[in-house]
């Protein structure tokens, strides 16, 4: 009987660890800055307290037990002391709106023991870094904590040999797997960023790839055709690229080409997106500029190269220079769809007009 209650608080506590931390990710609520995330994990750690007590196993009249340090345990293992004082603040409260009595005076002393103790052990240097002692610790001595008070409050020892040894399992287990559960979410989040990031990001200069400015370029057309704004495309190529590679080798083509990324980077706003779009094609998508500025740009772009030297060793460089076509919408084209042909046209001529230039 003991045993089944026990258990249902346990897969409260997992379902609404994974439901949480969805949200928190879902949500993109860890870009809030730390000292609200921690605030908001603590408020969160103290519902999920009250409600694994409203989910509480009813010893006597008056004596409930439940798993809810294990919130406090998680909050202050994953996060922090703060997030865990504010959740044992709020589970010390909702205690209270069942009932003013012995027990309920005494769930707050216990708590209060627990985070105590909890903070301790977080603070001790021995366990500084690793997460599964402190864990164990934690556990272990909640345990002793909660048994300490069960045996001031319950006189009844056939009760006692009964619900302790049960209640010491269950919280062993759920504490086990709690911690399992949010490592697992966290990886497996990380992991996803990760996979997510790599699929829009060229390797070898760690610019957009062609994929990620499809996507930009999609939304961007949208946005200036619904706002009636301007919107500018330079796509530069790289001149005599062949040469570089076959007289230096294709790994010193390789650090050209990232170098030029950098290049590329220095010489475009923050909110401009450079891409690298295959081979030694790279592009930037200006949103709300007009053709002239676009015009400044790619000839701002031209002269940066022309004037970098890249290094092709530790004290060699060389000198490359690129042609660039761009486009605008409106000014050079009102049809949005023929702005990357318009724009690829204009590097067409920008090569047979001698390279090293800009074509509109
Ligand atoms: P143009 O001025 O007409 O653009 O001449 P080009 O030699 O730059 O043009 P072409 O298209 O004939 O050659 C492009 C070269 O770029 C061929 C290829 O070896 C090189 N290239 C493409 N991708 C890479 C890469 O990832 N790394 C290196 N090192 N070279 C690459
Ligand atoms: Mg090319
Ligand atoms: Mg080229």
């Amino acid at each position: 009987m003991f045993l089944s209650d026990l258990f249902i608080n346990l897969c409260i506590l997992i379902a609404l660890l994974f439901i949480y931390l969805q949200i928190r990710w879902n949500t993109y609520l860890d870009n809030w800055e730390p000292k609200k995330l921690s605030l908001v994990d603590g408020i969160a750690g103290g519902l999920l307290g009250n409600i694994l007590m409203y989910f509480s196993i009813q010893i006597t009249d008056e004596t409930i037990i439940d798993l809810r340090y294990l919130p406090v345990m998680l909050t202050m293992l994953f996060i922090g002391a703060f997030p865990g004082f504010i959740s044992t603040v709020l589970i010390i409260a909702g205690r209270f709106l069942f009932g003013w009595n012995v027990s309920s005076i005494s769930a707050l002393l216990l708590m209060l023991a627990i985070f105590i103790g909890f903070l301790l052990i977080l603070k001790n240097k021995d366990t500084a870094r690793m997460l599964m002692k402190k864990a164990i610790m934690m556990i272990v001595f909640a345990n002793i904590a909660f048994s300490f008070f069960l045996i001031l409050l319950i006189q009844d020892s056939g009760i006692l040999l009964g619900l302790i040894p049960v209640y010491w399992i269950i919280s062993i287990i759920g504490g086990f797997s709690s911690i399992y559960a949010v490592k697992y979410l966290r990886k497996s989040q990380s992991l996803l960023e990760k996979y997510e990031k790599e699929s829009n990001t060229d390797f070898l200069t760690g610019l957009n790839n062609v994929r990620q400015f499809d996507e930009v370029w999609n939304q961007m057309v949208i946005h200036a055709e619904e706002k009636k704004e301007r919107l500018s495309l330079l796509l530069i190529d790289i001149d005599h690229f062949k040469k570089v590679n076959d007289t230096y080798g294709h790994p010193v083509g390789d650090m050209v080409l990232r170098e030029l990324g950098e290049v590329l980077k220095r010489n475009t706003r923050s909110f401009d997106l450079v891409s690298r779009n295959g081979g030694e094609e790279f592009s930037v998508i200006l949103p709300d500029c007009p053709k002239h500025q676009a015009i400044e740009k790619g000839e701002r772009i031209r002269l940066a190269v022309e004037i970098h030297p890249f290094s092709i060793s530790a004290d060699e460089h060389i000198h490359i220079t690129v042609s660039i076509g761009a486009a605008t919408y409106p000014e050079t084209n009102v049809n949005t769809e023929n702005i990357i042909k318009s724009a690829d046209d204009c590097l067409y001529k920008a090569k047979h007009s001698g390279r090293n230039q800009v074509c509109y």
